[in-house]
């Protein structure tokens, strides 16, 4: 959610900044604004618009020339979209200019204070306190002001600073908000993430904790809030620029899911070994495994729904109770956990806010936690005491495609391991399913190969006001997230109900013409299926259902089909949501809506 860049070195600073503020523009922001630093003046510019309009609104950058400078993609919490409460905030002698990701949680009291001191504030915002307490606490040491400054604040906080009196430095400070430092020749970078620094340099610093970092052209320096240094860390990044660049799609989000075939491969296939499953990635072990007797998976939005098919495999394969959590509710309700209880932790950016706090929170009280992430490095990958990384690449659409399909691949892999581990399935049938594994992506390319029907099928809901998913187990949890990728880009109301749960209420809403999308895909239910497909059709509906190929008998009871590949049944959500993600993007695109950035939504929420 929203971004940060930052430049130093020798070349011109704005189209650098602009440039890292387009590629953050994935993450969502409603404002955005740079500032540089010439001949002791800080210069900015700012937009409520997008950020094209900034590089018009500046000559590409050329009306704000400099080659030190902060930029930022705001997602306004405090204070509404506005070119005033737009960041960068200076202080009121405007030698210092701040760029901040996060929520400053104590800024009323930090705020009422200087006001009694005759400050006057500029914005509405939490982050012109940070300003306003630098000028205050300037003493003609920039280092000194800072650390003084962040030891105040409560919250969290990715902080870019610059000052009029070190026309060279560029200064970060972290807690709970993601920046890395990118390390380049003669020149340096901060950002939110590493979309906005490939294109200039692979080797980045992951700022820790509490850390403020100090950065002129040549050099990097951490220190603590103490001002003693610490060590600085390179590491280096693989992913390609193109990965990182739409390559000849009109959104990022039909590139990912044209990826997602690759990106499953690369999840899994290093992690099959003679056709059994290895986890070299984690330290839990046969001895630890045999201790856990719940596993509590913990995760937000599509997350959420990977969470729950992970439930209906892992309990069938490993007759363990699986609980599943949203974050949000689980780090604030005293959550039952212990030693043996496993909490496998799921999110794409690995940044989550509240899947973060939900982390600490099963930490505290004993919990082993694993978790299933997108991003190296990222904090709760750091955080957590096992990690098995989805290798989906950069995820750039707000609306997940590869991420979800990648930590379900994720899950399965898990479980395949963990019921050999146990030994509570047998080889044979664990075999048979880690062969139909290695098919899944083979299966996801028949079905990408079906987009033109798909897009055909489509046209029926631009209309639609509301439609429903309907579907039993592992049918239900696709149902779930198939219903929230239409909502998140198409603005069209759905949602999705337990087949079985129909009668018991929501069949009232169902009249003539209401789209209902059945998914059929669970062999062993089909009839059930088909009995409540019947049920909503009698009452008027117009029914779009999804079955496996060969069970043609639906299609004497639905207005479209679409038949799916075989993979074996546990592993069927990862190919029976790619119809419902092409869906969900082809009403979209016919409503003509910005695919990659729907109104409101942020990539990487990284607030509360
Ligand atoms: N809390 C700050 C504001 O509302 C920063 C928001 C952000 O992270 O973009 O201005």
């Amino acid at each position: 959610m929203c971004g940060i860049v930052g430049f130093t070195g020798n070349k011109p600073a704005s189209p650098i900044l602009l440039d890292g503020l387009e590629k953050l523009e994935y993450r969502g922001y409603d404002s955005a604004g740079i500032a540089v630093l010439n001949d002791n003046k800080i210069k900015t510019a700012k937009t409520t618009e997008r950020i094209r309009n900034l590089f018009e609104k500046t000559d590409n950058g050329k009306t704000v020339p400099g080659s030190i400078g902060i930029g930022h993609t705001r997602w306004a919490t405090h204070g509404g979209p506005s070119t005033t409460n737009a960041h960068p905030h200076l202080s009121g002698d405007a030698k210092f200019a701040v760029v901040h990701n996060g929520i400053i949680e104590n800024y009323v009291e930090l705020k009422e204070e200087l006001i009694s001191e005759g400050v006057e504030f500029a914005s509405e915002t939490d982050t012109e306190v940070v300003p306003r307490l630098l000028e205050k606490y300037y003493k003609g040491d920039l280092l000194d002001a800072v650390c003084q400054v962040v030891k105040k604040l409560d919250g969290s906080f990715a902080l870019g600073i610059i000052c009029t009196d070190y026309p060279e430095t560029l200064v970060a400070a972290k807690k709970f908000s993601p920046l890395i430092i990118g390390k380049g020749k003669g020149e340096n970078y901060i950002a939110s993430d590493v979309t906005a620094l490939i294109s200039h340099t692979r080797d980045v610093v992951y700022l820790e904790d509490d850390t403020v970092a100090v950065l002129t052209k040549n050099d990097i320096n951490l220190y603590d809030y103490n001002k003693n240094e610490v060590a600085v860390k390179v590491s280096h990044i693989n992913w390609d620029i193109a990965a990182a660049e739409k390559g000849g799609y009109d959104y990022f989000m039909m590139k990912e899911m044209c990826e997602e075939p690759r990106a499953i491969r690369q999840t899994i296939e290093p992690r099959i070994k003679d056709g059994e499953v290895v986890l070299e990635d984690i330290s839990l072990d046969k001895e630890a495994l045999r201790k856990i007797n719940r596993i509590s998976i913990v995760a937000c939005g599509s997350a959420y729904h990977a969470g729950i098919v992970g439930k209906y495999v892992m309990e069938e394969m490993l007759r363990i109770p699986v609980d599943v959590d949203l974050a949000s509710e689980y780090r604030y309700r005293n959550p039952i956990t212990d030693s043996k209880t496993l909490t496998i932790i799921i999110s794409q950016s690995g940044e989550t806010a509240d899947t973060l706090a939900a982390l600490n929170e099963a930490k505290q009280r004993g919990s082993r936690v694993l978790s299933i992430v997108n991003v190296v490095g990222s904090s709760i990958a750091k955080a957590s005491d096992d990690v098995i990384y989805t290798w989906a690449g950069p995820e750039i659409a707000v609306a997940t495609t590869k991420g979800y399909t990648t930590q379900l691949s994720v899950l399965y892999l898990f479980a395949i391991w963990a019921a050999k581990t146990l030994g509570t399935v047998d080889d044979k049938t664990l075999s048979e399913i880690t062969n139909s594994l290695k098919n899944v992506p083979n299966a996801i390319d028949r079905v990408l190969d079906q987009k033109d029907k798909i897009r055909e099928m489509a046209k029926h809901s631009v209309d639609s006001q509301s439609l429903f998913f309907i579907g039993r187990n592992i049918d239900y949890a696709v149902s779930l997230e198939a219903s929230l990728k239409l909502k998140e880009i198409s603005y069209i109301h759905s949602e999705a109900y337990a087949a079985g749960e129909l009668k018991h209420g929501t069949i009232s809403l169902i009249e003539e013409g209401r789209t209902v999308i059945a998914l059929a895909c669970q062999t062993d239910l089909y009839d059930k299926m088909l009995s409540n497909i019947k049920e909503v059709r009698a009452r008027g509906a117009y029914v779009v259902a999804c079955a496996n190929e060969g069970e043609t008998g639906v299609a004497a009871e639905a207005e479209e089909v679409i038949y799916i590949p075989r993979v074996h049944k546990f592993l069927r959500a990862a190919v029976e949501i790619i119809p419902f993600q092409l869906y969900a993007y082809y009403v979209a695109e016919l409503k003509g809506l910005d695919i990659d950035k729907p109104r409101n939504l942020a990539k990487s929420v990284t607030v509360e």
